[in-house]
């Protein structure tokens, strides 16, 4: 059920880059261009996830021709190198990024940006409320408030220690390419917690696009899972950082089963929402 929401996410996430895409004057571009570079690594390599996962699903005889699975991997397996590499890609996304505050400043300098960043990040990183951090409410849980917060929280945090990092390899000599190369792993920290922002964020606002409410209700939990998921995925980072108790964290696990149970009624339906050719689901195993 994850790689369900994961796979509504990402669909919403590129029409909004579409919608951009069509939409801009020139004078956005390089932030389009970093913007696709993210989203195309983060979804090509849930494809490739998706597509190991379901033919586990099917046992040996996922393993057959019969069921498809050996086309579908073969077909998706390269996207997460060519047209660039994943890890490349996302590298480029997060030197866009630093570009962009670059940028606000006109003759802004390494130095002056790196500086830059830290000071603008830690005035959004707030001091960290106990109640909030140890809050295992429903209600808390499953808002866009609190999952906003903790997905903006991680690429915060990641961009300013990255500045931090950056400008003290700076000061202390290092030119600025290899201190660049130094800090690649977290580059690509960054730069994925940047795009899983903006694929949230276009999830909502997809939702309130959605005019008949029995979709928007599917729609809502499926954005649940998505983002308590993702920081379920993630829990060793909040947890290291004191975002969350270690009782909130197993609240977080304990919702996304419950997600997946509910949701488990509606996965025909999601599925058949792709309008995926039935020439291509007619598979020997049957499905009941
Ligand atoms: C089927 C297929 C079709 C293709 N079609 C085209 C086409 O039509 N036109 C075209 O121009 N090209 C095409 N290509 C080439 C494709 O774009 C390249 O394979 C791709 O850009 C990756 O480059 P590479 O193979 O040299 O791998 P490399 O760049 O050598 O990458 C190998 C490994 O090194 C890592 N790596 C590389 N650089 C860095 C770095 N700076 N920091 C950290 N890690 C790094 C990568 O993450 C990867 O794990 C195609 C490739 C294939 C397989």
């Amino acid at each position: 059920m994850p790689l369900i929401a994961n796979a509504y996410a990402y669909d919403f996430a590129h029409h909004h880059l579409l919608t951009e895409y069509t939409n801009h004057t020139g004078t956005d571009h390089q932030e389009i261009e970093a913007l696709a570079a993210g989203l195309k690594s983060l979804s090509t390599w849930n494809a490739t996830a998706t597509i190991q996962t379901c033919r586990e699903a099917c046992g040996g005889k996922g393993y057959l021709s019969e069921m498809y699975f050996d086309l579908l991997k073969a077909d998706t397996d390269i996207f997460t190198t060519f047209e660039g590499d994943n890890t490349v890609l996302l590298q480029l996304t997060a030197k866009s990024r630093l570009t962009y505050f670059r940028k606000q400043f006109g003759k802004m300098d390494w130095w002056d940006t790196l500086k830059y960043i830290s000071s603008i990040a830690s005035t959004n990183l707030t001091e960290l409320n106990a109640l909030v951090t140890r809050d295992t409410s429903e209600e808390h849980l499953l808002g866009d408030e609190f999952q906003l917060a903790a997905f903006t929280y991680r690429e915060e945090y990641s961009l300013r220690s990255l500045a931090m990092r950056l400008s003290k390899k700076i000061k202390g000599g290092m030119d600025s390419y290899e201190a660049f190369l130094d800090v690649q792993v977290h580059l690509i920290d960054m730069a994925s917690a940047y795009i899983d922002r903006i694929v949230l964020e276009q999830f909502i606002e997809t939702i309130k696009e959605q005019e008949q409410n029995s979709v928007k209700e599917v729609l809502i939990s499926l954005k649940n899972l998505y983002a308590l998921h993702r920081i379920e995925e993630y829990k060793g980072w909040y947890l290291e950082h004191d975002y969350i108790s270690a009782s909130k964290s197993l609240a977080i696990n304990k919702l996304v089963s419950k997600l997946c149970k509910e949701l488990k009624e509606e996965s025909q339906h999601l599925v058949d929402a792709f309008d995926i050719p039935a020439h291509m689901t007619a598979t020997a195993l049957k499905f009941y």
